[in-house]
């Protein structure tokens, strides 16, 4: 059967670049779907007997509808805006999604943090970015003892309270991977021979594997720093620096912050790709291979079934249970 190649543009891909070859699809029609959620662009290509744009539009907006910080009725909105000590109810889908981020926040030892927005809004990073200079160190220290999930408490029988008002929980960080997530089982389930899903940045391969490109994170002439091998089933999720910030006097600051100093992350890695079946995983712990830095990050990535590349401020990549094709001579293997 004759190969089927997809190319898409650099423009529609700020984050990642992709060249995908599907070489057995053998269904009749290449479907697309896309639209705007989470703040980010998102698409989905597959090979179905039926079309799936319903059912793939439907698990998109439904994450973003329950998770969402700025959805009015979301229930992640609804306890943010909520007071001390009122319970939110939730049902068996967004109990197992509260679950899952918390539990996701205590392995990571709290470098991935859902309970940092309060130091978000601080900053300016709720998108679009309004910060523009950064606050003040009275300020972060006082945001801070707001800004923890020990502020929180996640009850077996499915209800979430807070006991401080000013606290406020942001799944952001997570929910791109777990939306990728819910679009692969709907494709999985509808039987696509094939699919790729690419939620702002974060991709799902399904019934074949697809070579990634991860965008230089620094001036390059090259459209992407490296390419790896995403296999059928897996998510893969970028999180890095140069995503979302602003420069005063010379420093740039930027939207990854380390929920121990509540100041944008310092580590040594700029850019992280972490590769899992677990979609909601890989968006985590990608945001928290940033604040942990490289060897942190491969201590977590060993304790979890996941693999990972680095790249470090010294432009080297680092992998775990990856193997990475340099494209950009800038970068350098370890
Ligand atoms: P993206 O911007 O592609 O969603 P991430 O998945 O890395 O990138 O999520 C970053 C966003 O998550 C930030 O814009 C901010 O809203 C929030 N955030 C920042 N730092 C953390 C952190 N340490 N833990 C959890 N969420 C964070
Ligand atoms: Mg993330």
């Amino acid at each position: 059967m004759k190969g089927r190649t997809f190319r898409r543009g650099v423009a529609l891909l700020p984050v990642l670049l992709l060249t995908i070859l599907f070489a057995n699809s053998c269904a009749p029609f290449l479907r697309s779907v896309n639209g705007f959620s989470m703040g980010a662009s998102y698409y989905v290509d597959y090979y179905a007997a039926s079309d799936l744009s319903a059912e793939i539009r439907a698990a998109i907006s439904d994450v973003d509808a329950r998770y969402s910080v700025s959805f009015g009725p979301s229930c992640v909105s609804m306890l943010d805006q909520s007071g001390a000590g009122a319970a939110v109810s939730l049902d068996e889908e967004e109990y197992r999604a509260f679950s899952r981020v918390f539990a996701l926040a205590e392995s990571s030892d709290y470098a991935f943090d859902p309970a940092i927005f309060p130091l978000v809004k601080l900053w300016g990073f709720d998108p679009p970015v309004t910060g523009t200079v950064p606050p003040s160190s009275e300020r972060i220290s006082e945001t801070l003892t707001h800004s923890s999930l020990s502020l929180f408490s996640l009850s077996s029988d499915h209800t979430v309270s807070k006991s401080d008002a000013a606290a406020m929980l942001d799944f952001g960080a997570a929910m791109k991977g777990y939306a990728a997530e819910r679009v692969r089982d709907v494709l999985i389930a509808a039987n696509a021979s094939s699919a790729l899903v690419y939620i702002g940045g974060t991709i799902a391969a399904v019934g074949e594997d697809c070579r990634i490109g991860v965008t230089p994170p620094r001036d390059s002439k090259e459209s992407f720093a490296f390419s790896f091998v995403l296999k059928s089933g897996e998510i893969c999720a970028t999180s890095g620096d140069y995503e979302r910030y602003f420069e005063y006097d010379g420093v740039r600051y930027h939207h990854i912050l380390d929920p121990k100093t509540g100041a944008p992350a310092t580590s040594d890695v700029i850019s992280a790709t972490v590769i899992s079946s677990d979609g909601m995983m890989a968006d985590a712990y990608a945001t928290a291979a940033v604040v942990l830095g490289s060897e942190k990050a491969l201590a977590l990535f060993e304790r979890s079934n996941v693999r990972a590349a680095l790249i470090t401020r010294d432009l080297k990549v680092i992998t775990y249970n990856v193997d990475v094709t340099i494209k950009d001579a800038s970068y350098v293997a370890e």
